[in-house]
């Protein structure tokens, strides 16, 4: 089994300082876990006790207060070793969504809701490809229509879908870069339970299709079990 990602005793603290009084919160205090090409990987635990903060050092979005005090982070890509956390801002946006990608708990994150679906998803492929606006339509509808998608989805504004729509849309996102690992972070709570069993097939479907990896974050642990290949459990 290859191993495309490796977290190494890693700690990831807050440090905060209000009125003069610092505080540190040890959100990820001694983590270690390597994450499998194309497996489903599960990550259960209460609430508080890191997940998280896990994720962020994974997209090497680590910002104060946040910060790594100790352990490493790296993926394996084509032989490559790369060192998260070591990465310059430019190189670490290649990483994010070409490399990592994130589904957050709330769409609304990732989808602007001031502009129509289209034109987040030429900023967004603008931003990572050399293409003109033509090819990106042609990219964008087709990848969309693969996914089941109708094409009055691009001319919407997010607040217009359904939220299992929105999640959609976002899995698309997500996706359309072929990245190697997906990061779903309690992806589905807010959707009803119907829903939920739709999108995470869809992402089962999608692993199979295209080869990703994929970390699942939920703290239904019956679900969890069904869909993960193997889990790990954090502790606060
Ligand atoms: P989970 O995702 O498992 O619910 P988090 O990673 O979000 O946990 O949070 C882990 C711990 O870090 C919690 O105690 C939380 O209160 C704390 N924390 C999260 N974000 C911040 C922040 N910006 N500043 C200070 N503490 C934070
Ligand atoms: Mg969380």
């Amino acid at each position: 089994m290859t191993i495309l990602a490796e977290v190494k005793d890693l700690r990831a603290y807050y440090v905060t300082n209000a009125y003069g009084v610092e505080r540190t919160v040890r959100a990820v205090d001694g983590v270690s876990l390597g994450i499998r090409e194309n497996e489903v990987f599960g990550i259960a635990g209460e609430s508080g006790c890191g997940k998280s903060t896990l994720m962020k050092a994974l997209l090497g979005t680590v910002t104060p207060p946040l910060a790594i005090v100790g352990g490493s982070v790296t993926y394996c890509i084509d032989g490559r070793m790369v060192d998260v956390p070591s990465l310059s801002e430019h190189e670490r946006r290649g990483l994010q969504w070409q490399v990592v990608s994130y589904i957050p708990q709330g769409s609304m994150h990732v989808l602007n809701p001031v502009r129509r679906v289209r034109d987040t998803f030429h900023d967004f492929i603008q931003a990572h490809r050399r293409l003109g606006t033509r090819a990106i339509d042609g990219v964008v509808r087709d990848y969309l229509g693969s996914l089941g998608l109708p094409e009055s989805v691009l001319s919407a504004f997010p607040h217009q879908l359904s939220g299992g729509m929105r999640q959609r849309v976002t899995i698309a996102l997500a996706t359309i870069l072929s990245p190697r690992l997906i990061l779903a972070d309690e992806p589905t709570t807010a959707l009803d339970v119907v829903v939920q069993r739709e999108i995470l097939k869809e992402i089962a479907r999608l692993r199979d299709e295209l080869g990703f990896a994929v970390i699942f974050i939920t703290h239904d642990l019956p679900l969890l079990l069904e869909i993960s290949d193997r889990i790990a459990v954090m502790r606060r």
